[in-house]
C-alpha cells in the first residue's frame, strides 16, 4: 500500500511540473507517436492489426507483409485494399479532445508551438495547427507517387472515387490508380514499413525547415518537448525528441523533456526529464486542468 501511495504521489508531483513546464516554455515541441491517435480509437498497426482487421491475422499476413513495396507490384489490389482501408478508417476517426487542448495552449502568443509525428491521420491539422509549424515525417498516405521514379511529382488521390474493398481479403475491387505521368503503376506516398523506395520530395520541405528552426533557436529560450506515445518499435519521434533536447542542453539552454507514456515511460535519469506513465489522452487532460486552476 506505502508503495502505490508513494507512486502516486510521485506522478502527482510529476504531472504538477509538466504543467509549470508547459506554461513557462518559450518554445513547445510537441512530438506524437501512435499513443496520440490510439486515445482517438485509430490502431497501433504495428501491435493491433489483429484487433483491428482479425481476418487479416487469421490467413497469416502482417504490417510488414501489406506496408511493403515490393507488395504494389506483386499483388497491386491487397497492396492498395489495404492502404485504401486505412484512409476509410482515419477519415471515420474524429481527433479527440486532447488535439484541442494542445492547440489552446499553442495560442499563447510569447510561445513557439512546432509538432513533429509519424502519425497519418492529419490530426493536428484537422485541429488547426498551421501547416507550416507540422512536420509530419512519414508523409501522407492520401498522396501517391509513381512506382519507376519516371520524374512525376507525388499527386493527391481522389480519396472520394476510389473502388471498394473486400474486407475479407482486404483485395481492391477495382483498377488501382496508375502514374499520372508514365500510366505506369503508382503507390502510396508515405513511408511504408518495408521501404527504399520512398519518394520524399514532399516532405523535405517541412523537414529542413523543422532543422533549421531548432538548430538557429536561441539558447536564451525555454524549450519543452512533449512526447506523447512515442513507442520503442517505431522509435522515430522518441530518438528525434531527444535529439533536439540533447543539442539544446548541449549549446548551454534549458530544454524539459516529458515523456507521457503508458507502458514505456522510462526517461534517463536528468533533472529536467519527466516521466508521465499515462495514456495521451489522461495525461493531457490532467495537465491542462492544472493549467487552468
Ligand atoms: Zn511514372
Amino acid at each position: 500500500m506505502t508503495i502505490i501511495r508513494d507512486q502516486q504521489q510521485n506522478s502527482q508531483k510529476s504531472l504538477a511540473r509538466a504543467a509549470e513546464c508547459v506554461s513557462k516554455a518559450d518554445v513547445l515541441l510537441i512530438a506524437a507517436g501512435a499513443g496520440m491517435g490510439v486515445d482517438a480509437g485509430i490502431p497501433d498497426y504495428y501491435g493491433g492489426i489483429q484487433r483491428a482487421h482479425p481476418r487479416l491475422a487469421d490467413i497469416g499476413l502482417n504490417i510488414y507483409d501489406l506496408s511493403n513495396h515490393t507488395l504494389f507490384t506483386q499483388n497491386p489490389a491487397l497492396a492498395w485494399g489495404h492502404w485504401v482501408t486505412r484512409q476509410r478508417e482515419y477519415m471515420n476517426i474524429r481527433p479527440h479532445v486532447g488535439y484541442q487542448m494542445l492547440y489552446n495552449w499553442a495560442q499563447c502568443r510569447k510561445r513557439t508551438v512546432r509538432v513533429i509525428t509519424t502519425n497519418l491521420d492529419r490530426h493536428f491539422l484537422c485541429s488547426g495547427f498551421a501547416p507550416d509549424n507540422v512536420f509530419e515525417m512519414h508523409g501522407s498516405m492520401y498522396d501517391a507517387q509513381c512506382m519507376y521514379n519516371c520524374g512525376a511529382n507525388p499527386w493527391p488521390l481522389d480519396t472520394t472515387n476510389m473502388p471498394s474493398v473486400n474486407l475479407n481479403t482486404m483485395q481492391l475491387l477495382g483498377p488501382p490508380p496508375l502514374c499520372i505521368k508514365c500510366g505506369g503503376s503508382a503507390r502510396i506516398c508515405t513511408a511504408l514499413a518495408v521501404d527504399g523506395h520512398w519518394n520524399t520530395s514532399n516532405v523535405e520541405v517541412a523537414r529542413i525547415r523543422h532543422e533549421t528552426f531548432f538548430r538557429e533557436m536561441s539558447t536564451d529560450r525555454t524549450l519543452t518537448v512533449l512526447e506523447i506515445g512515442c513507442g520503442t518499435v517505431m522509435a522515430k519521434v522518441r530518438v528525434e525528441a531527444t535529439r533536439i533536447v540533447a543539442e539544446h542542453r548541449m549549446r548551454g539552454g534549458q530544454a524539459i523533456h516529458i515523456r507521457i507514456n503508458l507502458h514505456q515511460a522510462h526517461i534517463d535519469e536528468h533533472e529536467d526529464n519527466i516521466s508521465l506513465p499515462f495514456s495521451a489522452l489522461d495525461a493531457l487532460r490532467t495537465i491542462n486542468k492544472l493549467l487552468i486552476d
